[in-house]
């Protein structure tokens, strides 16, 4: 078993992790990340080492409803 430590995300500063693994598989694109933020759509790498984790950002959208056009009035 591998551990990813803990980390923070560096847009909200919330926890990822840690997160325990069976092996880490390598990640370069924001879903492959082990320890992600979806509130800003942030993925950290899964390298155990904090000093070489790079961040992803997602380019989904992020999970807020879409703003719905207001109602025409003139
Ligand atoms: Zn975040």
């Amino acid at each position: 078993m591998v551990i990813l430590p803990k980390l923070r995300c560096p847009s909200c500063g919330r926890a990822m992790g840690p997160v325990e693994v069976k092996e880490v598989p390598p990640a370069n694109t924001y879903d492959e990340c082990l320890r992600r933020c979806p509130r800003c759509g942030v993925g950290a790498t899964n390298a155990k080492n904090p000093a070489k984790v790079k961040y992803i950002q997602s380019d989904r959208p992020r999970d807020i409803p879409p703003e719905k056009p207001g109602p025409a009035t003139d």
